[in-house]
Order: structure tokens, then sequence, then C-alpha cells
């Protein structure tokens, strides 16, 4: 095991790997950026090292800085948890160079991976289903071809995408050209690629996705399943495992494509396999997000895995002590907490939490790094924690969560916490037959 590891990230993440790091008798290294002087990860870190202005194109972006804080701190691995670097190829690269362990799989796998249409080809490759559509580059007028072809309603999707941006629906021809455009200028400015493609709209579809972990010794591990369908705007808001949607034959159709995939790209690490499941128990794969979940710890509930923990001993050389299928039980619900504004279309609203008092007592979890004073920087994302429940079966499950997140307070910043109850107590979410439209509809309803 290391002795000494940095990490490439702040917020709830950042604090979640130090634990991990100090439960395995690791120093851990923080990086800040001016903003966050004051945060946890940085109080809770055994050393800790500026890096910038707030801007994350200048603190956490900025790859020599990461990379010198590591090298100057006589860190010897990078864990890069998710968002910022984390899926960056030129960033693994830059830590290999440094004779940096990056907590992660390897920089060619990733960028296969983090190109949405070679990764569909490569899942071709590996005999993994892949929603129809077009497998490259696409112009406007090979988009209207393929629509045609493959019928409306169609996606229009970045190849650089991510967190949903980039991505229109289509429901008929005429709004193809005008969606095109959007989509495309959407993903210039935010990924500085405005390169699309089409796939078709599986509606109503469950997005299902699969937890892997991978050694370097040719094992691999998949542990289940996560339910991620109750989303808005493309944004996962409530995670539960097992889902309800899955028979055990298809459960295992899925596990066994993810290590299909697995061994056929040489996936080294964690990673998630998302796919989209329609009604009929088919499913396809949509992307391999080649880094730590935000959901991750519904797995670990379910599992009694800690994959930070595990992401670490793989990365240090370790095999993994559990291959194939991860046992579990149990039935693990995750609720995000965003500062967000309900009243406002739910824009960010950071600001200073006067008081944080989270859930406690029996089966709940809180990854956070907010506490009564801190102040939420309005530089970074709106997650300010997850509130994670387990419990024997879902109904128990469901109780917990509620009764959990009746007890959470969080006053000076508006949150997602009301929309999280109302989607708790619904009838869709209880009956577990719910898709990813779901949410869209029941806020209709209530607006
Ligand atoms: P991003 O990388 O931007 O998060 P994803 O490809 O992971 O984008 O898709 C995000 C969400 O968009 C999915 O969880 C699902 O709800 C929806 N989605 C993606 N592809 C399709 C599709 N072909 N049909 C219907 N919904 C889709």
């Amino acid at each position: 095991m290391f002795n000494r590891v940095l990490v490439a990230n702040r917020g709830e993440i950042a604090v979640r790997v130090i634990r991990a790091l100090h439960e395995l008798g690791v120093e851990a290294v923080a990086v800040y950026s001016t903003a966050d002087r004051d945060a946890l990860h940085v109080r809770m870190a055994d050393y800790a090292v500026h890096i910038g202005p707030p801007q994350a194109a200048d603190s956490y972006l900025r790859i020599p800085s990461v990379v010198a804080a590591a090298t100057t701190t006589g860190s010897e691995a990078i864990h890069p948890g998710y968002g910022f670097l984390a899926e960056n190829p030129a960033f693994v690269e830059a830590c290999v160079e440094n004779d940096l362990v990056f907590v992660g799989p390897p920089a060619d796998v990733m960028a296969t991976m983090g190109d949405k249409i070679s990764a569909k080809r490569a899942m071709r490759a590996a005999d993994v289903p892949i929603v129809p559509g077009t497998e490259g580059s696409t112009t406007i007028s090979e988009a209207r071809a393929a629509a045609e072809e493959i019928g409306f309603p169609v996606l229009l999707k970045a190849t650089a995408g991510g967190g949903g941006k980039g991505m229109r629906l289509v429901r008929a021809a005429d709004d193809l050209e005008d969606a095109f455009g959007t989509a495309a200028n959407e993903a210039d400015a935010a990924f500085g690629d405005p390169t699309m493609y089409i796939e078709k709209a599986l509606v109503p579809a469950r997005h299902v996705e699969i937890q892997v972990i991978c050694d370097h010794h040719g094992n691999v591990l998949t542990l289940g399943e996560r339910e991620c369908s109750i989303q808005r705007r493309h944004q996962k808001l409530i995670e539960e495992s097992p889902s309800a949607a899955l028979t055990r034959e298809t459960r295992e159709a899925m596990e066994a494509a993810a290590e299909r995939a697995c061994r056929a790209v040489g996936y080294r690490n964690a990673g998630t396999f998302e796919f989209l499941l329609g009604p009929d128990g088919s499913f396809y794969f949509i992307e391999l997000n080649a880094r730590l979940q935000v959901e991750h710890p519904v797995t670990e509930l379910c599992t009694g895995i800690d994959l930070v923990r595990e992401q670490l001993r793989v990365a240090a050389g370790d095999e993994l002590s559990v291959t194939g299928r991860a046992p579990r039980r149990g039935h693990a619900i995750e609720v995000r907490l965003n500062a967000e504004d309900p009243e406002h279309d739910f824009r960010p609203s950071p600001g200073l939490v006067s008081r944080f008092e989270p859930a406690q007592g029996p089966g709940v979890r809180v990854d956070t790094f907010i506490q009564s004073g801190t102040v939420i920087p309005p530089f970074y994302d709106s997650l300010i924690a997850k509130l994670v429940v387990w419990d024997a079966d879902r109904a128990a499950a469901i109780a917990r969560a509620e009764r959990a997140l009746g007890e959470t307070a969080v006053d000076g910043v508006p949150t997602t916490r009301e929309l999280a109850l109302e989607v708790l107590r619904s009838d869709a979410f209880r009956s577990g037959e719910y898709s990813t439209s779901t949410l869209e509809a029941l806020r209709s309803v209530a607006a």
C-alpha cells in the first residue's frame, strides 16, 4: 500500500476518499482553491496544497498545478474522485510521466471510453448491445437520414457529452435542424467540441448501471446494479439497488455483458457501465464511466465492499479478494441533496449554511462536506450531501429514507430535500414502476 496519496478533488468526494486513506493508514494530501481555504477536506487531510484561484479552470482542472502538488509533497499516487480531471487521459499521462500512480484505468482505455462513439464501437466488438444510431461524427443531413431510418423520437448527443449537456430529444423531423444547432453549440461551449451523433430515444426506459472493479491480474468483480431513473434534465436525483425492474436473468445478463466488456477493453480499477433498460427487459449500453460514481455508496451498502478502499488496493497492485459476482443483501437508497432553488427552476443556490443537522440512527450514512456555518462557494457543482440508507427490503428502505430525510435539516440555502420527499412518497416510486420520464411527469402534474 502507498504511504501518501494526493486527492485531486474537493467537496464530499474528497472527504470520502480521505476517510478511506486514513482507514488504510495512508497519509492524505488535499489540494484546494482559494474558495476552499476553510473546507472540510482541507482540515481533514494531513497536508494541504493551495493550487490556485476559485475558478476550476485555474485550480482543480490545472494539470501542472495538481501534479506539482503531488510531486512536491512526496505523494505516490493520485485519487481523482469524480468530475474535474477524473476522466481526462492527459492527466493520467501526466501522472505516469511523473511516476505517480493514477487510481483509475490506463489513459488509452479512458480515451477510448471517454469518446462516446469509440466506446460504442468497442462495446459492439465485445458483443454488448448498443442503442441503434449513428456510430461516427454525424452531419445534420446524415442525422436526418438516420432519424428517418431508426424512427422518431431520436436523441441528439455530443460525442464529448456529459452531465446531459449537448443532448436534445427530437420528436419530429421538423424540429431536427433547430435542435441539432442548439445541441452542437451547447457541446462546443461546454466541451470545446461540437461533434454530434444520433441515437434512437428509448422512451419509456430505465437507467440501470452495473458497477465493476478490475485488478491488474486479470480479475473482474461485478457488484450488481444501481437503478438511476429518477432524473431531472438527465441528472440523477435518487438511486437505489436492487432495481425493481430486473429479473435475476436480466441482471446476470447485464453483469456478464459488463464483465465481457472489461476483459475486451483491458479495463482496470472501478468503472460503471450505464445501460438503458426497455420495458421488455432488453438493455442497451449508453456509456462507461471510467471512474468512481457519485452514487457508489448504494453499492457499498448492499455488498459490504468499500469501493474506494478496493480502488486504492487495486492501484497498489493487490489482487481483488473477491471476484466474479459480489454477494449482496438488502436494499439501499441514495438521495442527493443539491443546493438548488425549487422556486427558480432549480438554479444553483450557493451561500451560507446557517444550520446543518444530518440524519442519524440505524442504517443511515451521510457523505457531505458541509457543517453548520459552511459557505458553499458558487464555483462548483451544487451537490452538498448524499443521504444513503440501507434496510432489509425495499419497503423498509423507503420508510427509512423518508424518516432520515425528515430528520435532515439544512437552513440558509434552498435544497432538493422537499423534491426528494415528494418522490419517495409518490405512488410511482413506491410501486417501483418508474422510468427516466417519471420525475418530469410528477413535476408537471404538481405545477
Ligand atoms: P451524460 O454523459 O451527458 O450524462 P448519458 O449518455 O449518460 O449522458 O445519458 C444521460 C441520461 O439521458 C440517461 O440516464 C437517460 O435518462 C437519457 N438517455 C441517454 N440516452 C438515451 C436514449 N438513447 N434514449 C432515451 N434516453 C436516453
